[in-house]
């Protein structure tokens, strides 16, 4: 893959993501959060990859969730002026 197909791949993945959830978090620990919950399908895909017989299957799923990793990392990068600290101060009390 090149680099060019890497970035088309993380593009449209960013564009489906906009689409599906339009809104991002003020939160910088709600918005790592999400890009490492992508990190982490990303390793569970590697490990499927790795382990399990269906090698092109899961390929194509490494392929799907470094994308989405991607995305999210452009979607916090641009959230970067937004968050907020303050956005700890709205807790539930008990
Ligand atoms: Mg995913």
């Amino acid at each position: 893959m090149t680099p060019e197909q890497a970035f088309d791949f993380i593009f449209n993945e960013l564009k489906k993501a906009e689409k599906k959830h339009p809104a991002w978090t003020y939160d910088a620990i709600h918005a790592s959060a999400i890009l490492n919950e992508e990190a982490g399908e990303l390793t569970q895909a590697a490990i499927d990859f790795t382990y399990t017989k269906d090698h092109a299957a899961e390929k194509q799923k490494m392929i799907i969730e470094a994308a989405q990793t991607g995305a999210m990392a452009i979607r916090f990068l641009c959230g970067i002026d937004n968050y907020h600290p303050d956005v700890k101060h709205f807790e539930i009390k008990p």
